[in-house]
């Protein structure tokens, strides 16, 4: 059976103490576990930040974590995303990637959000659609994160998998996909990088599903 080529991207900001190889190389880490996937990480610090030509052309899927670095990356890397996108590639942002550039660029909106605190506080994840990336996955609560409030500012999903409720009744579409031209996007919002949520396996499970599914192409 063929691989499917998973590269996770990260801007590499997050503190080491937390991920001390980087949240891509954490969720590599249980990525790479899996015998049907090829798992490879880059980061901005990388020749080209780590999106060269030959590594998008080999990569399915491209899971993405920025935060303070979105402004940073080049326009050539935003286009190139963007065309291997409608060709076909699969795009996962996590968290705070709501505002990296591909993701603008390929939903066409601001993607801001309404609110956010960084609070620590617990967030219990609702499952909403029977989907592939939720199969199996029951509700369930992750107990210290940053709290997000709508609006979201993105267009009509074509899924919403999974919706927050915050400690204090604030809300937010946690998981969504869109189409465009052959590519799947998938956006994942737990995360945050002073807490170690890409080390919880629920979560870790959820982006793991949603490579198979950004994977297929139109
Ligand atoms: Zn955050």
């Amino acid at each position: 059976m063929e691989k499917i080529h998973v590269l996770v991207w990260s801007e590499l900001t997050e503190p080491k103490d937390i991920y001390p190889n980087g949240i891509n190389g954490a969720i590599a880490s249980y990525l790479s576990k899996f015998s049907d996937l090829k798992v490879k990480t880059s980061q901005f610090p990388d020749p080209e930040q780590g999106l060269s030509r030959d590594l998008l052309q080999w990569c399915d899927v491209l899971i993405w974590f920025g935060h303070a670095k979105h402004k940073d990356v080049s326009d050539e890397n935003v286009e190139r995303i963007v065309e291997r996108v409608w060709d076909g590639m699969g795009f996962i942002p996590l968290h705070s990637s709501h505002l990296s550039r591909p993701l603008i660029s390929l939903l066409g909106r601001t993607c801001r959000i309404g609110s956010w605190d960084e609070d620590g506080m617990p967030e219990k994840l609702y499952v909403i659609e029977d989907h592939p990336i939720t199969e199996g996955v029951e509700n369930f609560i992750l107990p210290h994160t940053e709290t997000y409030g709508e609006p979201f500012d993105v267009p009509p999903p074509e899924s919403i998998l999974f919706i927050s409720i915050f400690h204090d009744g604030t809300i937010f579409k946690s998981g969504v996909t869109w189409r465009r031209k052959k590519g799947r996007i998938f956006y994942f919002r737990p995360g945050h990088e002073t807490y170690p949520i890409f080390y919880e396996e629920k979560v870790l499970e959820i982006i793991r599903r949603g490579v198979y599914w950004a994977s297929f192409s139109l």
